[in-house]
């Protein structure tokens, strides 16, 4: 540092000699030279002197500034802790297409899932009974969470993915009247003819047996919207909110398809059973920035309902899955 003093001192002696006109030599004593090396080495101690005081300001603020974040952090609220009622697993949910707190971080449920798995374990007849049941697209929390009830012959089922069965909804190759309970969660609107998918499922189920059924709706929402002519991903994603949609439902437009294919419709308000803190805990719905209709829709199959013979043809019309 001393040897950088002196070497800045003699720069600036030799820049402020130049530019105030001061020469060596002729007309400078030497007296008036060592003053005015004085003067500047004087102005560099004070230069050197402010400039540590300025860092010590600095290294302070530095410290002030993480104490206030400490406390700041401390102050915020902690992200919402669920429990998930599949894996039983507490903890923060994540998000996904833009809603807060939605997959469990640990068995990826979402919340129609454990709303689901929630009524089928504590208020539905698959908690209790023998039943059969076909299980079309599930999820891998599901498949766990629903085979360890040994009151369940449980099957699972697919079109394009990897499941015991691979079935297509429109063309079921199964026994008429050969299951009691059919599983179809947000499937009938990535399918142009669902129709033909609720007389298939009508078909296939025994009377008395039910299809367990969600699809997106928008509470509010009068009319079925759907266009067969909107086929590509974008456009689709426009119309009818994801590009793999084909529709948008209505509440009441969707109970008179299921009830133009035989069904008697019940649609279980498992939310309001179970009240807003129940709800919360487990995070099983109202994400959404829509107001969505959440309930479990039970098509049945009435008891009386007289056998059908042979599969729907393509292109059935509404209601002529209904027997003569
Ligand atoms: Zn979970």
């Amino acid at each position: 540092m001393a040897s950088t003093r002196v070497l800045l001192s003699s720069a600036l002696l030799v820049a402020v000699a130049g530019l105030g006109g001061y020469r060596l030599g002729a007309g400078q004593s030497s007296a008036e030279l060592e003053a005015r090396l004085a003067e500047l080495e004087a102005r560099v101690a004070k230069a050197d002197e402010a400039r540590g005081k300025a860092q010590a300001k600095a290294e302070k603020a530095q410290q002030d500034a993480k104490v206030a974040k400490a406390k700041l952090d401390e102050a915020k609220p902690a992200a919402p802790s669920y429990t998930c009622n599949i894996c039983k697993e507490t903890g923060q949910f994540r998000r996904f297409a833009g809603r807060k707190g939605v997959v469990c971080p640990t068995c990826k449920s979402k919340e129609r899932h454990r709303l689901l798995m929630h009524w089928i374990a504590n208020a539905s007849p698959l908690a209790t009974e023998e039943l059969d049941v076909l299980h079309f697209s599930p999820e891998d929390a599901e498949k766990d969470f629903l085979r360890k009830f040994e009151n369940l012959h449980y099957v699972t089922a697919d079109y394009l993915h990897k499941e015991e069965l691979r079935l297509d909804l429109t063309a079921l190759d199964l026994p008429d009247a050969s299951w009691d309970v059919l599983i179809v969660y947000h499937i009938l609107e990535h399918i142009v003819e669902d129709q033909r998918a609720m007389a298939e499922m009508f078909r296939v189920l025994r009377p008395g047996g039910m299809a367990i059924l969600q699809v997106p709706i928008e509470v509010g929402r009068e009319e079925i919207y759907e266009d067969a002519s909107i086929v590509d991903p974008k456009e689709r994603r426009k119309a009818f909110g994801q590009k793999d949609h084909v529709r948008r439902y209505s509440a009441s437009g969707f109970q008179v398809r299921l009830e133009q294919a035989g069904f008697e419709v019940e649609a279980v308000d498992h939310i309001a059973e179970l009240g807003p803190e129940e709800v919360a805990k487990h995070r099983m719905a109202g994400a959404w920035r829509t107001r969505q209709d959440e309930r479990i829709w039970l098509a049945k199959k009435p008891e009386d309902a007289p056998g059908r013979k042979g599969k729907v043809k393509a292109k059935t019309e509404a209601g002529s899955a209904k027997a003569p």
